[in-house]
Formats: structure tokens, sequence, C-alpha cells
């Protein structure tokens, strides 16, 4: 049963049933404002920011008939058979059209992005003509209007270039140059805090040389959610390691609130150690704990101040798995834009995979190449400690809930997990 967030002194409790994964995200994703705040940016600091506005093109692009060829322009009429020969009027190179009128007979050397001359329709790649002094033979002729890029073909001026929402890949950042912009407005990244907690947990860039006490582990979730945030484009704020302790966790919460969204790891569950919910439920709201996923149960969402709270589980496996599956849309929509839908591609797999019904279950696995035929093959170890699946790994096998054990040449869906993250936003 979903928890209210009007509870505010939220228990876990048996009775409170792990919601599916799919109710889950849409539940997050719907409790995201947008950030409405915009900035203006040179296109060269714009890479990976999601556009305020729409961007109308000023300009034809290309602006001027052009030509895709090293060659000759002339007009197709003027030719009427291989071989036939005409006088070379001059040149157009690009930067350096061509001023006269190409008549009858006649014809321009030209260069491709070079502007196509009033009278010239067709341009014959150089390799099919021989020079003959003043004149050149055509040898082999092209169509009618063969290599030329008509004006406007790209973009025309008075048309939309880019919608709102949209996040800028290299691509776009280069269509927008096409069309003369040379800023944009884009939205304000969301600033993310986040931070460990764990009484085991010591920083890698710590004081150098000391070898880790006993019992003490290395806090891989925190430099793992800094890249899984900063590969979003957006502002991670580094919180450190928080001890498990009801105090220590009030404090970095405080520190938290000011942020946009919070992501922390570990102690969401039900040991003794386990605060976070707590001191959430104390000083925020908790909207919901515990989601039917393998790895990654322990969820807890709600709110923190202005912030989105996301208490991820501390099993590494888990903390990765959940913030690609939950936190990371919710972040993609509270940055201006629209989520991607997940992709499923149906692959058969290599091994036998074990399942036993209850949860949605997220295998860890590789796309692979198999005689010619994509094909998914799990990595080898699942544990939901053992990080290295999920760095040898680049999708999820994505076994239902009810499903049961799952012999290898099976058709399973497979979900790749950094291709799809941005979705196009309409118009
Ligand atoms: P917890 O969710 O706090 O009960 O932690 C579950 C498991 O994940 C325990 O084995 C923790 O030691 C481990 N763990 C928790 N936080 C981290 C972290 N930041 N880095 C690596 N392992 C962690
Ligand atoms: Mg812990």
């Amino acid at each position: 049963m979903p928890q209210s967030s009007e509870q505010s002194a939220f228990r876990p409790s048996p009775e409170n049933t792990p919601m599916p994964l799919a109710q889950a995200r849409a539940r997050i994703v719907d409790a995201i404002t947008p950030i409405a705040d915009t900035e203006r940016v040179a296109l060269q600091n714009a890479l990976h920011r999601v556009l305020a506005e729409r961007v109308i093109a000023g300009v034809d692009v290309p602006g001027a008939d052009n030509s895709s060829m090293d060659g000759y322009g002339y007009r197709a009429g003027d030719v009427d058979a291989d071989g036939a020969a005409l006088d070379v009027v001059g040149e157009s190179l690009a930067g350096h059209p061509f001023a006269g009128r190409v008549g009858a007979g006649q014809c321009v050397r030209i260069m491709t992005g070079a502007v196509v001359p009033d009278g010239v329709d067709t341009v014959v790649m150089q390799e099919n003509t021989r020079a003959a002094g003043e004149r050149v033979v055509i040898e082999k002729r092209p169509a009618s209007g063969s290599n030329i890029r008509a004006a406007g073909e790209d973009l025309r001026a008075g048309t939309i270039v880019l919608a709102p929402g949209h996040y800028l890949r290299p691509a776009d950042i280069a269509v927008l140059a096409s069309v003369g912009v040379a800023k944009v407005s884009v939205v304000r990244r969301p600033r993310v805090a986040f931070f460990s907690t764990g009484d085991e947990l010591r920083p890698v860039d710590g004081p150098a040389g000391q070898p880790l006490a006993p019992g003490e582990i290395y806090d891989s979730n925190r430099y793992g959610l800094a890249a899984l945030i900063s590969e979003l484009g957006m502002e991670g704020v580094d919180l450190g390691v928080v001890g498990d302790s009801p105090a220590a966790l009030r404090e970095a919460f405080q520190k938290a609130a000011v942020c946009d969204a919070v992501v922390t790891s570990g102690g969401v569950s039900v040991g003794a150690a386990d605060f976070v919910l707590d001191v959430l439920g104390e000083q925020g709201t908790v909207d919901f704990w515990r989601v039917a996923i393998k790895p990654g149960k322990p969820l807890a969402f709600g709110t923190l101040g202005h912030a989105r709270f996301f208490g991820l589980p501390g099993n590494p496996v888990s903390t990765a798995v959940t913030f690609i599956q939950m936190v990371r849309p919710a972040l993609v929509r509270m940055a201006g834009a629209t989520p991607a839908e997940p992709i499923r591609l149906a692959l058969p797999t290599l091994a036998d995979l074990r399942k036993s019904p209850g949860r949605e279950n997220f295998l860890r696995a590789r796309l692979v190449n198999r005689d010619g035929r994509a094909a998914v093959e799990p990595v080898d170890h699942q544990g939901s400690g053992v990080m290295r699946s999920m760095s040898r790994a680049d999708c999820f096998i994505v076994l239902p809930a009810a499903q049961n054990d799952v012999p290898a040449g099976e058709i399973v869906p497979v979900e790749p997990f950094a291709q799809t993250i941005w979705g196009q936003p309409e118009g």
C-alpha cells in the first residue's frame, strides 16, 4: 500500500507492500516540477544543457543553391549526349561565387560548396570530364539537376530549428551554429546533493597511505553517484560520508535541503543502523518506500525542503540500478526535458537465467554479436554487492515479477541503459 505524503511520521512496516517499478517511476516523475529558471549561455557552453526557448531559423540553410561536387556547372539542355564539349567561362569557388551568368554552350569550373551561378542547373563531377584547352568534354553526363544542393533543403528561414526541452548534443550545437545562433537560453542545471551513509565507509580521497581498519570499506557509491549526476550535465553537491546516527543525518539533511534533489545511499532498510527513513519523516515527507525490484527494493522517495528526496539502498548495484531506473528519469524531467521511454529489445539469452517469482529482476548483461545476430549474455556474478557486474554490463535483462527460471536460447526483454536517457520534446 503506497504511503500518503501527508503522513509525516513514516514507519517501515511489513504491510508496506513494495510498489511495482512502473508505478513507482510514474509516481516519481509526476511529482517532479521542472526547473523554471533559465540562463543565456554561449553556444560553446551549451553542450548537455536543456534548451529553454524555441529557436527559429533566421536564414535558409544552405543559403543558396550550391554544388555537392568538384566539377563543372552548365545547363542540362546544352548536353544531349556524352562527349559534348563546353566553353569554360570562369570558376566558382566556396566563398568566391562566379559573378556572371552562364550562357548556352558554356560552363564554369565549380567546387564543392560553391554557389551555383545563374544559368546553371546541373553539375558534372570532375572525374567524368576531360579538359581540352579552354573547353571541357563531358564524358559521362549526369541526370539533369544532379549534384546541386538546394537552398533551404536543410532548414528554411522561419521554421523551427529546435524546441524547448531539447537536450543539446554535439549535432544540435552544430545545427544551431548553422543558422547563426551564438547564444541560447537554457534551463538552469539541477543542483543535486548526494551523500553516503555508513559508519564503515572510508573516502578514497582522504589521507593517503592509511590501510582500511577492520570492518571498513571504501565508499564507492558516492563516487559512482557523482559520476552518474555529472554524466547528465547536472551539478552535484558532494556532502561526503555521513555516519549512522540520527544526529549526523539531521545535519546532512539540513545542508541538502537547499538543493533541487537529494540522493543518498544506504541506511534505508530495516537494519539497526538504518535511520534515513526516520530522519526523512522528521524533517521532510516520505511519499513511498520499497519498490518490487531486485536489486533495489528498499528505495525511499519523498521531499526535503524544496528538494525531492531519493533514499537509495546501499548495496552498490542496488544504488546504481535504482538511480538509473528512477532517479535519472526524475532528474531529466527536473532539468526541463522529457525522460526517454525505456527501450526493450527482444533478444535470445546465451545462458540460463535464475529467477524466483516475486520481484521484477534487473540482471546485468552485455549485448553481444553471436554469429552476426544480436544476443544478450548475463555477466557471471549477479550479487547486489558485486559492482563489477555493473561495470561490465551495458544492458539489463528485465524479468517480470512472475517469471521463473529461463533456459538459454529463450527470447528475453533487454534494456540498454546508457543509450536512451533524453527524450525528444514535441514540436
Ligand atoms: P545499507 O543499505 O546501508 O544497509 O548497506 C547495504 C550494503 O551496502 C552494506 O554491505 C554496506 O556496507 C554497503 N554499502 C553501503 N554504502 C556503501 C557505499 N557508499 N559504498 C560501498 N558500499 C556501501
Ligand atoms: Mg548502512
